[in-house]
């Protein structure tokens, strides 16, 4: 049966790149309060209805109880960024498995960095490029290709799965996670938004946020406010230091990049060419692997002491806002079987070792605190500071990687819940 639904792979895979390319056709790109996701999902709900899969479009502000719910971020538009949900039914049910995948996207950038159309889908050289290729539709026409293989091959699975493109993931968001968690509680969550052709059950918790100051009086020069700026920095900046020292100590995360970027200083602004003269702010981005009471107590204290160092200057400090949510940080006692077996299914489609490793921020701290299940990522990005990579000009998928990861999934599902000869 596995030649079988690997062949269907093989004989379909131009139709699954075509998914891929149209989807990178739609606009779907996150602005934080509000996103492009509904033309997306409503494309991707048709495309799952004219396969024969029982499809669900849902909005998860919608949800009985979702915006009460304490894992809900407000502001996020997201009555207005559905999720969609299609359903390969088992055929007992008893268990249920999600592979999930994101629709929204970063935003294009400056589009004329791209040597492609950023919205194009264009194919060639064996690459599929386009923003929101490899983070993260392709996990969406991945997953969707996988159900179809295993179903047009004849099996009927035991358990029921989930295909879930979820909205809302990029700027910290969440609340598309949150909802398929609520709507499609499962057994176990293939998140596939991750890098590098790993496994990952490992995950960075941390979050990016924003820290200001001011000063009470009209001024005709920022330079006092400067001086505040140069404190508020430092003081991150051994805040940082303590991260990197914190990741280090970790088997997982030392000596990754994750670890080398445990803290980024991402933006410093004072004064705008005469204008603002009175305040200055810095954003950043931090990682843990810290309770989130535990962190916050830290950056407590380190609120208290800019705050007294700046009023001995005069200046009023503004405190420190969250940009994004808090992202729990994942890390399992032991790596789960599911994690294992599908490490197993991913070396033998992919022909190379695949590692066990930790991913940096991602949904998977939504699917695995409110999720109930198993839950891992995985994925083909590449770095985020090379060419191609997530975020980045240029972004593409290879397309070996890509059929290897649907592959990956047929494989594991057809090991994990087909029951042979019943
Ligand atoms: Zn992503």
């Amino acid at each position: 049966m596995q030649e079988k639904v690997l062949a269907y792979l093989d004989e379909h895979k131009e139709e699954m790149f075509g998914l891929l390319s149209d989807l990178l056709k739609i606009d779907t790109q996150n602005y934080i309060s509000y996103g492009n996701e509904e033309a997306g999902q409503q494309f991707f709900a048709e495309f799952c209805q004219k396969n024969g899969f029982q499809t669900d479009l849902y909005y998860p502000d919608s949800i009985p109880g979702f915006t009460e719910h304490e894992g809900y971020l407000a502001g996020r538009g997201t009555d207005r960024r559905p999720n969609v949900t299609a359903i390969l039914p088992g055929k007992t049910g008893k268990q249920k498995i999600t592979l999930a995948a994101h629709m929204d996207t970063m935003p294009v950038g400056s589009e004329t960095d791209w040597s492609v159309p950023a919205l194009g889908g264009v194919m060639k050289d064996n690459r599929i490029y386009g923003r929101g290729s490899s983070d993260d539709k392709f996990g969406i026409a991945a997953s969707i290709f996988a159900a179809m293989a295993i179903r047009d091959s004849g099996v009927i699975l035991d358990d029921d799965v989930y295909i879930t493109s979820y909205c809302d993931e990029e700027m910290g968001g969440g609340n598309g996670a949150l909802a398929t968690c609520l709507k499609y509680p499962s057994d176990v969550y293939i998140n596939l938004d991750g890098g590098g052709m790993q496994v990952l059950p490992y995950g960075i918790g941390g979050l990016s946020g924003a820290a200001s100051l001011h000063k009470e009086e009209t001024l005709s020069s920022c330079s006092s406010v400067f001086e505040g700026l140069t404190i508020l920095v430092d003081e991150f900046e051994k805040f940082g230091k303590k991260r990197f020292k914190e990741l280090g100590k970790s088997p997982i995360f030392a000596g990754t990049s994750i670890h080398d970027d445990a803290y980024r200083l991402l933006g410093v602004t004072c004064g705008s060419g005469g204008l603002d003269l009175n305040s200055a702010k810095i954003s950043f981005t931090y990682y843990t692997l810290q309770e989130q009471s535990v962190i916050e107590a830290e950056v407590e204290e380190l609120a208290q002491r800019i705050s007294k160092k700046l009023a001995k200057k005069g200046l009023v400090f503004d405190g420190i806002q969250k940009v994004s949510r808090f992202f729990h940080p994942i890390y399992p006692d032991s790596v789960s079987q599911d994690a294992m077996l599908f490490k197993e299914k991913l070396e033998t489609s992919y022909g190379k070792s695949v590692a066990i490793a930790g991913g940096c921020l991602s949904d998977l701290s939504v699917l695995h605190k409110y999720g109930n299940g198993v839950a891992f990522n995985t994925g083909l990005y590449k770095g985020f500071d090379e060419y191609g990579g997530p975020h980045q000009i240029d972004e593409y998928v290879d397309c070996d990687e890509f059929l290897a990861i649907a592959k990956a999934l047929a494989l594991y599902l057809l090991e994990k819940t087909y029951s042979k000869g019943e």
